[in-house]
């Protein structure tokens, strides 16, 4: 086991950090869907870097696609809603597709998606409780030629942005409990988006969807019919194990911050550094950094080797965004009232934390599926 990044992984995170300092250093963008930032990294190729170069991607791996994310958080932290639509769109739909689609959607979407010319969104959580993916509302019924699918979708990341919606619905069966995956575009009639503000992640397009009796042709069918559970369990795990790449930038970033500010704040005449309490409480975060890394990076080799991950998906899943949190609080402490003002974007960090702690199963259910996995409980 290697504890540094690989020359590869420091390329790409170097280039990325380049890339985020020239063309994402505004503090400026749409805080619904963030567009303009889409464009940009799209232009860079960062929604098709695990995806075949014949499909527009950059044909590389999944530690190189955490590389990519840690430079373009630590090089632009005030877009980390942007990042996390990027990696949405990535795990939940492009690689989705890519694994389950038939040649023929392939040719329809994928181009379009891995370079990000379209943005896909992917909807499970509805309204009446995310974490109990065994209890989904949102219905298909088969009908002559395809299927017509009732229901609403809440917290799809991407929602507002979005060319093409990913949607799991259980099949309209009560004697058994499937679901299936469908591929919807938005001007389908009966479906409605609407936006969700949020208090962090500016830019994600988070959104509710409404499915009334809308319309879906056979070929829109993704995957088997029946088989959209194992669909999900498949891109969760990919997901868990990878999507926090740009949390591990933005947490770089936090520790330079802190160390700066408490070099230079000077209180009753000494650099606030000077006191033990506020020396401690960035060594804390230094720690929790690189904890962070490490599992990070240690479940993305594991998921880049094709191995089955669960336990390290979820403790790298949970840790991050915890510590990230945590470090979150830290750098907003260590700036007293200058953490607290909007104008100086330190606070930006604890309302994007807050995201993260939820996104992709709570930390209540990353604590669930540890225990079960371990045999602590069932
Ligand atoms: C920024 C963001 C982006 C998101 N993007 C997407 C997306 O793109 N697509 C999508 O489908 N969803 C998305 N979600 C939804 C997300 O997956 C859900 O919010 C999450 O799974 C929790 O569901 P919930 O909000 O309904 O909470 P609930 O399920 O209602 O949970 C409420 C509380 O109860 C706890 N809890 C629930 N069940 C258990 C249990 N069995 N054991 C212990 N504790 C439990 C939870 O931990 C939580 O504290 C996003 C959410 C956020 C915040």
């Amino acid at each position: 086991m290697s504890y540094d990044l690989t020359e590869q992984q420091l390329n790409i995170r170097g280039e990325a950090e380049a890339f985020a300092a020239e063309h994402l250093a505004a503090t400026e963008f749409n805080a619904t869907f963030d567009r303009s930032g889409w464009r940009a990294c799209a232009q860079f190729g960062a929604m098709g870097v695990t995806i075949p170069t014949e499909f527009g991607g950059r044909g590389a791996g999944l530690e190189e696609f955490v590389a990519m994310f840690d430079g373009l958080g630590y090089a632009a932290p005030h877009r980390l809603g942007l990042f996390i639509a990027i990696n949405a769109h990535v795990f939940g739909s492009v690689e989705t597709l890519f694994k389950a689609g038939t040649d023929e959607q392939k040719q329809r979407f994928l181009k379009k998606l891995a370079t990000g010319e379209w943005v896909a969104a992917h909807s499970v959580t509805e309204p009446d409780g995310g974490s109990d993916i065994g209890n989904m509302k949102t219905v298909a019924r088969a009908v002559d030629g395809g299927w017509v699918i009732n229901g609403i979708k809440k917290y799809t990341t991407c929602g507002a942005g979005a060319n093409l919606h990913i949607v799991y619905a259980r099949m309209d069966d009560p004697e058994r409990y499937r679901l299936s995956c469908f591929l919807i575009e938005p001007n389908t009639p009966g479906m409605t988006v609407r936006a969700l503000p949020a208090s962090g992640l500016d830019g994600s397009g988070l959104s509710e969807v409404t499915y009334d009796n809308v319309r879906v042709p056979s070929e829109n069918l993704l995957g088997k019919a029946g088989a959209g559970a194992m669909l999900f369990q498949g891109s969760i795990e990919r997901e868990r194990a990878c999507i926090f790449g740009f949390v591990i930038g933005a947490m770089r970033r936090q520790v330079e911050l802190a160390t700066e500010y408490a070099r230079q704040r000077v209180v009753s005449g000494k650099p606030i550094a000077a006191y033990q309490a506020i020396s401690h409480r960035i060594a804390e975060m230094r720690v929790r950094l690189d904890a962070a890394q490490m599992l990070l990076y240690r479940a993305a080799a594991l998921k880049a080797a094709g191995k089955r991950a669960p336990v390290e998906s979820a403790v790298a899943k949970l840790y991050v965004s915890e510590a990230f949190l945590e470090n979150s609080l830290a750098l907003s402490r260590v700036h007293g009232g200058n953490g607290f003002l909007k104008e100086n974007g330190i606070e930006r960090f604890v309302r994007d934390a807050l995201g993260t702690i939820i996104f992709s199963g709570t930390s209540d259910i990353q604590r669930n599926i540890i225990a079960a996995q371990m045999g602590v409980r069932e």
